[in-house]
């Protein structure tokens, strides 16, 4: 049976992996707080994109830049003028809505899919009155025309909250990359093609944010601008959208939920020549899970433009040119509900037993293992395995129940392995360890447990 959004934000809450955000104050809407384990399951998403992206990646170089920065920054990327939703305000509960999804919901209940964005305003109006589209809120069908919304958070640095004060939350990361171009590629004495990544938080002020953590107005994003020659961006393009696909394969997500979709012209934002989104299959039907972007010269261009600084590169026998970016960009807040998603089974078991089970590839598991004593008896023994791993891995010490439950325990938040350490083991110094996929059970030698959990829980 196909997973229900009721079911993963139950297990999130009840579990430990995420709860209501300010929930002590009856919360803030769609805020959400990461508890210990989707802690750890995030900083694991977030360890796996660094390593392949930045560490295993011949070409690439990190960086972590400031989420507030100078306002120019925002006028020359062109999120001042063109950061806008089409939003509509119903007459009738004022309850404000985008457009764009409005008509899309209403076009799918139809049976019709088609994407709505980038569509003129005016066009959006008709088809909201063809459809006879209704207020989600209060069912009225009396809206405002549609018009631009900005969705930038505005703030002020300083004292005085006047208009040259006035300051931006960062809608992404990108922008501290561009503005960084220059320093990266002199210090690290980076040629093209090479590429500048970073992991960090985004604000955007959704319309109508939802669906759990899919759409929030505060999330993180993990970007990668990838520089290289024009007329060569088409084919970099085409390796960092294979690059994107076989990375969310490679940490778990199943073929059948992923698809990749290839903007049309009508669709693509000012900047961009060409955009896949790979999308997931989420409980509430498909999702943009990461975007690929060619953005050609154009944030370079803006800044040099801006700034007046030179962007331009030299290559021997070719005039100074400025570099192409193609720009993976992944969402952690998504991508780590689309782990938890594509995880999540309930088993009937032959005994008339329901298991549920986090299926986690063992990489991005809050806890690699947990290890039990067989008897409180047994407890030094144990602990002595216990303290030995945690210097190397994330592991639990669970003495509580019986062994059965504390194996429930561990298959509903995700552990691998679960490691007994029982009356034999102060004999032969060997421990069993159970699978958490397949249940069975294997007995290892105590001194070649580091290296079997080390072999099993890689990427
Ligand atoms: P959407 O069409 O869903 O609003 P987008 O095309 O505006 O997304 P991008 O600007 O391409 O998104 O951002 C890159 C990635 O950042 C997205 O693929 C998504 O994973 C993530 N992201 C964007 N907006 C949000 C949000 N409001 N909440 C959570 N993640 C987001």
């Amino acid at each position: 049976m196909a997973v229900t959004m009721e079911q993963l934000v139950a297990l999130a809450k009840h579990r430990g992996f995420i709860f209501p955000g300010s929930d002590i104050y009856g919360g803030l809407a769609n805020t959400w707080d990461y508890g210990p384990l989707g802690a750890e399951l995030k900083n694991n998403i977030k360890r796996a994109w660094w390593q392949k992206f930045i560490h295993e990646s011949p070409f690439n170089v990190g960086l972590d830049t400031a989420i507030l920065m100078n306002r120019q920054v925002w006028v020359a990327s062109g999120h001042v003028g063109n950061f806008n939703d089409p939003m509509v305000d119903c007459r009738s509960c004022k309850a404000r809505h985008r457009a764009d999804k409005l008509i899309e919901e209403a076009l799918a209940a139809r049976g019709e899919e088609r994407v709505v964005d980038g569509m003129p305003f005016p066009e959006m109006d008709r088809l909201i009155a063809e459809l006879n589209i209704a207020c989600p809120d209060c069912g009225a069908h009396d809206f405002t025309p549609v018009r631009q919304f900005n969705m930038m958070f505005r703030t002020f640095q300083g004292v005085t909250e006047d208009a040259s004060n006035e300051i931006f939350l960062r809608p992404e990361t990108a922008q501290g990359i561009f503005v960084n171009f220059k320093h990266v590629m002199r210090t690290m004495r980076k040629k093209l093609p090479f590429g500048i990544g970073q992991v960090g938080k985004s604000f955007r002020n959704e319309i109508t944010p939802g669906n759990f953590t899919f759409r929030t107005r505060e999330f993180e994003q993990m970007e990668l601008e990838f520089f290289c020659e024009p007329g060569e961006d088409v084919r970099w393009f085409e390796y960092w959208r294979q690059f994107c696909y076989d990375w969310v394969r490679s940490i778990g997500l199943r073929e059948e939920n992923l698809r990749l979709r290839d903007h049309a012209k009508e669709q693509l934002s000012h900047y961009s020549k060409a955009t896949t989104d790979v999308e997931y299959k989420f409980p509430f039907g498909w999702g943009e899970l990461l975007g690929v972007a060619n953005r050609t010269d154009y944030d370079l261009s803006q800044h040099q433009q801006y700034s007046h600084e030179d962007f331009q590169v030299t290559v021997e026998g070719k005039e100074p040119f400025i570099p192409y970016c193609i720009e993976p960009s992944i969402g952690v807040d998504r991508l780590l509900l689309a782990v938890f998603a594509d995880a999540y089974e309930e088993q009937a078991l032959e005994d008339g037993d329901i298991r549920t089970v986090l299926h986690f590839h063992p990489a991005l598991a809050p806890y690699k293992a947990a290890v039990f004593p067989l008897s409180k008896k047994l407890a030094d023994g144990a602990q002595a395995v216990w303290k030995d791993l945690i210097s190397e891995f994330h592991v639990d010490y669970d003495d509580s129940g019986s062994i059965g439950k504390r194996y429930r325990r561990h298959d509903e938040i995700g552990t691998p392995y679960c490691i007994t350490y029982d009356f034999q083991s102060e004999e032969d110094r060997a421990v069993t360890i159970r699978d958490r996929d397949s249940m069975d059970q294997v007995r290892v030698p105590i001194a070649d447990l580091k290296d079997w959990l080390r072999e099993h829980v890689r990427l």
